[in-house]
C-alpha cells in the first residue's frame, strides 16, 4: 500500500445523484471509512452546497435530469471558488467517448458502475493526495515568488547608490586617478548597472504572479507606442524600425502587455545580424475567438536544436560579451501569455530571423 496517499478519515465528500439509492450506498461506504459525507441530488443542488463549505472532493453522477453531470462539472470549473475541486465522475456509461468527455470537462477521474468500494477509496485517496500536492508547490511557488521579489526590491536602492557613488567619483577624480584607477572605476560602473539591470529583470518576473491581473479592454496599437516609448534608446543607437499595421484590441493586463512587446521587440533589435538595419514587424490575425499576434524579426535566428530551450529561465544561447542579457526576458514573455491563457512558439531561419507568435483573449467589442 502506498503510505503517501492522503487518509479519508474526515474529509468533505458531496456525492451526487439524481437517485438516493445510489447515494446512500455510496454514503455508507464513505462513512464507514470516517468521511464527512454531504449528498446532492441535482447539479444544481450541487452549485448551492458548494456556495456554504467546499467539500474536498465531488462524486459526480454523469446522467442527471436537467442539469447533467458535465455541465454540473463545466459550471464548477468555470467558478474560481470551486474550480479546484477535484470532480471524480461515477457513471453506468461505459463509452470510450463518455469518459474522454468527462476529462474534457475538467473532471479528474473516471468509475464506472457497478463500482468496487475498494476502488472508489483508493481514487478519492489518491486525488486527495495530488490536491495536496498541488497545492503545497503553489504555496512553496508563491514563497519563492515572494522571497525573490523582497531579494530583488531590497537590493535595488543600494545598488543605485553603488553606481551613482562611482559615476560621481569618476567625474570629481578625473585627472587624479592614474589610468589604472580609472579603468578600475569604470569596471566597476559597468558591472553595478549590469547587475541593476539584472535585479531589475528579476523583480520584473517576480511580480508577474504576485500581482493580481488586472483585465481590461487594452488597444495593441497603444501597447506598441508605449513599448517603442521604452525603447527609445535601443531604436535610436540600432537605427532599428518598427513595422505595423492596425493592431487589434485584446482583453489583458495593459502592464503586463507592455513588458511583452518590450521584451520580443528589445530582443528583435538586440539579435540583430552585423551590418543589417533591424527591422521588427508587429501583426495580428483573428483565429478561432482569439487574436494570434506575430513579432518578427531579421537579426541571426535561433537554430533548431536550441529552440526549446530559449524559455526556460537564465538559459541563452549566446554569452553576455556577443549580447548583454540574462536569460530572463522570454521566460517571463511566456508567463505573461499563460495567465492571458495563450501559448507562445517560435519559427525561425538561422541567419535571416525569428517570429514569435502568441495568443491573446479577444475583447467582447472585437
Ligand atoms: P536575454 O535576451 O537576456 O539573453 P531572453 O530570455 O530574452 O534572455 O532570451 C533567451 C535567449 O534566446 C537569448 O540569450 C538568445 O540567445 C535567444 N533569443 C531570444 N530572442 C531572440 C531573437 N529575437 N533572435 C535570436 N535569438 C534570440
Amino acid at each position: 500500500m502506498n503510505q503517501n496517499l492522503v487518509e479519508l478519515k474526515g474529509k468533505d465528500i458531496l456525492i451526487v445523484d439524481d437517485t438516493p439509492d445510489n447515494l446512500r450506498v455510496l454514503s455508507s461506504i464513505l462513512i464507514a471509512r470516517g468521511c464527512k459525507v454531504r449528498k446532492a441530488l441535482s447539479g444544481k443542488m450541487t452549485l448551492t452546497i458548494c456556495q456554504s463549505t467546499l467539500p474536498d472532493v465531488i462524486l459526480l453522477d454523469v446522467m442527471m435530469p436537467s442539469m447533467d453531470g458535465y455541465e454540473t462539472c463545466i459550471a464548477l470549473k468555470a467558478d474560481l471558488r470551486t474550480s479546484q475541486i477535484p470532480v471524480i465522475f461515477i457513471s453506468a456509461l461505459s463509452d470510450v467517448m463518455d469518459k474522454v468527455k468527462a476529462f474534457e470537462v475538467g473532471g479528474a477521474d473516471y468509475i464506472t458502475k457497478p463500482f468496487q468500494v475498494e476502488e472508489v477509496a483508493a481514487r478519492i485517496a489518491h486525488q486527495l493526495t495530488i490536491k495536496q500536492l498541488t497545492e503545497e508547490l503553489r504555496r512553496s511557488n508563491a514563497e519563492l515568488e515572494q522571497f525573490a521579489s523582497i531579494v530583488s526590491h531590497d537590493l535595488q536602492s543600494p545598488l543605485a547608490g553603488v553606481v551613482s557613488l562611482v559615476e560621481f567619483m569618476q567625474q570629481q577624480y578625473d585627472g587624479v586617478l592614474d589610468r589604472d584607477g580609472q579603468d578600475c572605476l569604470q569596471e566597476i560602473a559597468a558591472t553595478g548597472t549590469r547587475m541593476s539591470r539584472l535585479v531589475r529583470d528579476l523583480l520584473n518576473y517576480s511580480r508577474i504572479n504576485a500581482k493580481p491581473l488586472e483585465f481590461e479592454s487594452v488597444d495593441c496599437n497603444k501597447i506598441l507606442e508605449e513599448a517603442r516609448a521604452n525603447l527609445l534608446y535601443d531604436l535610436l543607437s540600432s537605427g532599428a524600425k518598427i513595422v505595423s499595421g492596425k493592431l487589434p484590441a485584446v482583453e489583458g493586463d495593459r502592464t503586463q502587455l507592455i513588458q511583452l512587446f518590450q521584451n520580443l521587440i528589445g530582443n528583435g533589435i538586440k539579435f540583430r545580424r552585423p551590418g543589417v538595419t533591424p527591422e521588427i514587424q508587429v501583426s495580428a490575425i483573428a483565429k478561432e475567438g482569439q487574436w494570434v499576434m506575430a513579432v518578427r524579426d531579421n537579426g541571426i535566428g535561433i537554430p533548431p536544436e536550441k529552440r526549446d530551450r530559449i524559455f526556460e529561465v537564465f538559459q541563452r544561447l549566446h554569452s553576455s560579451e556577443e549580447y548583454p542579457g540574462h536569460g530572463i526576458g522570454l521566460t517571463t514573455c511566456q508567463k505573461i501569455v499563460r495567465r492571458h491563457g495563450g501559448n507562445i512558439w517560435i519559427e525561425s531561419q538561422t541567419g535571416e530571423g525569428t517570429t514569435f507568435f502568441f495568443t491573446l483573449p479577444s475583447t467582447i467589442d472585437n
